[in-house]
């Protein structure tokens, strides 16, 4: 089935993902990234509500080691003591070194370090997936307004045909069309999609990228998407 603006939901099973964290931005950003990339996402926003969510089964926890009541790593270990195969990545913030080492000591399967990528957190949580001999899910196929999104052979395609974009011009329309209406300042796709940040790479970087990918877009005869530009913040994929 394809949905505007939307994903082809991969074919099989959902792995169910409960997303313990408080950074209501930071989940917002996950929720949508991991469901496009086909897992099913629950969210707890303290240890307390984690707990309650251990009720109902999950596939892979991803937890955030600093939540507002309570410590992580407490929440971890009484994890632990009531399912040891549970796959759990942790994540902590810079310089909390000493937690992701007592994490993976409590038995965490990979760790995470604030800030992160979405790509790589759902790279790390396919990996401990398969690790743990549960099923990933395929990488998804984007249909976004006229073009298709290949997320697994990164190709674009529109009315069949291929799209000529360099690698770092897919990425960046690949992560605008994970989260269509959302505007992104040129300082986060800096941060995404180059993997750098504005003591790196000048933000003007991320304009002549959106200008080529427009002019790419029009002379494949694309109209929708587009890639629109939020006057002081940054840009949105517009469906
Ligand atoms: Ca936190």
């Amino acid at each position: 089935m394809a949905l505007t603006g939307g994903s082809v939901p991969p074919t099989g099973r959902r792995p169910k993902i409960m997303l313990i964290e408080d950074d209501a931005d930071l989940v917002a950003m996950c929720d949508a990234y991991l469901t496009r990339a086909g897992f099913l996402v629950r969210v707890a926003a303290d240890s307390r509500s984690a707990l309650a969510g251990f009720q109902h089964p999950c596939d892979l926890v991803v937890l955030d080691l600093g939540l507002p009541d309570g410590d992580g790593l407490d929440l971890l270990r009484s994890l632990r003591q009531g399912d040891d195969t549970l796959p759990v990545i942790v994540v902590t913030g810079r310089g909390e070194e000493a937690d992701r080492v007592v994490g993976l000591e409590l038995g965490a399967d990979d760790y995470l370090v604030k800030p992160f990528f979405l790509r790589e957190l759902v790279a790390r949580i396919r990996a401990v997936l398969r690790r743990a001999g549960r099923e990933a899910p395929s990488p998804a196929v984007i249909h976004v307004g006229g073009i298709v999104i290949d997320t697994g052979a990164h190709v674009i395609r529109a009315a069949g045909e291929a799209i000529e974009l360099t690698p770092r011009e897919y990425t960046l329309l690949e992560f605008l069309a994970t989260t269509p209406g959302r505007v992104y300042s040129r300082e986060q796709l800096l941060s995404h999609v180059w993997e750098s940040s504005v003591e790196w790479q000048a933000p003007a970087t991320v304009d002549e990228h959106v200008y080529r990918i427009r002019r790419k877009l029009t002379s494949a005869g694309v109209n929708m998407p587009k890639i629109t530009t939020v006057r002081g913040f940054g840009y949105r994929l517009d469906t």
